[in-house]
């Protein structure tokens, strides 16, 4: 991986080229950011229509706040976000997530939002079932942070455009994003949207449709295809 200015003119051509396809995808879906780091627990190894419906029930139950999640019943809670998947242990993540909100802020992220975004990653990744991806997630959606969140799309859309290697760590591509690419909450919050969008309407997992996607150009020039 490097960071040369062809790298560097890539990343920003497929920002631009999804973004002008795409438009503003105003990312996160939620309504408050607690609602917004709970989807970023229960969205692990689930899809989206599966993580609304857990919140859903959540908010049914009145239960979407840090200190009524913290003191809830582990069973009960489990069953609340059963459409989930993983549900008891997704139970365990939420309680820990809300405990860790409710010492540092008492419930109010605010607060939060007003630590160093090193300080404040190093104590996300302390909580536990908090890894990169979400805490990454929680910081840049959730407590308006600069940072790229790296994901499964992220990884298969580079690689097949030659910007990273197939088993790139997760922290060397977030620093290549960050070296290459505009350090701007607004913009990292976008392009990470993007790239689920271009993966899930393009880049399937198996065949591509290149033919069809915004950055079929792109991946013809480079002679990949
Ligand atoms: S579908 Fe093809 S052109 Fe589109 S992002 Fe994937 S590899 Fe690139």
């Amino acid at each position: 991986m490097g960071n040369g200015p062809e790298l560097k003119g890539k990343i920003n051509k497929i920002y631009s080229l999804l973004n002008d396809h795409f438009g503003d995808l105003k990312w996160w879906p939620a309504e408050s950011d607690f609602e917004v780091m709970i989807g970023a627990i229960l969205t692990q190894n689930t899809s989206w229509k599966n993580v609304e419906k857990a919140i859903d029930v959540l908010k049914r139950k009145k239960a979407l706040s840090p200190s009524k999640i913290a003191n809830m019943d582990k069973g009960r809670l489990a069953r609340y976000i059963r459409s989930s998947g993983y549900h008891r242990l997704k139970a365990d993540r939420l309680k820990e997530i809300s405990l860790f909100i409710t010492r540092e802020c008492g419930g109010k992220l605010d607060k939060l939002k007003k630590e160093g975004l090193e300080n404040l990653r190093e104590k996300l990744l302390e909580v536990k079932g908090v890894g990169p991806e979400t805490a990454d997630s929680i910081l840049v959606y959730a407590l308006g942070k600069p940072v790229f969140v790296v994901d499964a799309y992220t990884r298969r859309i580079f690689s097949r455009h030659g910007l990273i290697g197939h088993d790139a760590a997760y922290d060397e591509i977030q620093s290549f994003v960050h070296k290459n690419f505009p350090r701007s909450i607004r913009k990292l919050n976008q392009f990470h949207a993007l790239l689920v969008e271009a993966a899930k309407n393009f880049c399937k997992k198996k065949d591509p449709l290149c033919r069809e996607c915004p950055l079929g150009g792109l991946r013809r020039r480079d002679g990949f295809i």
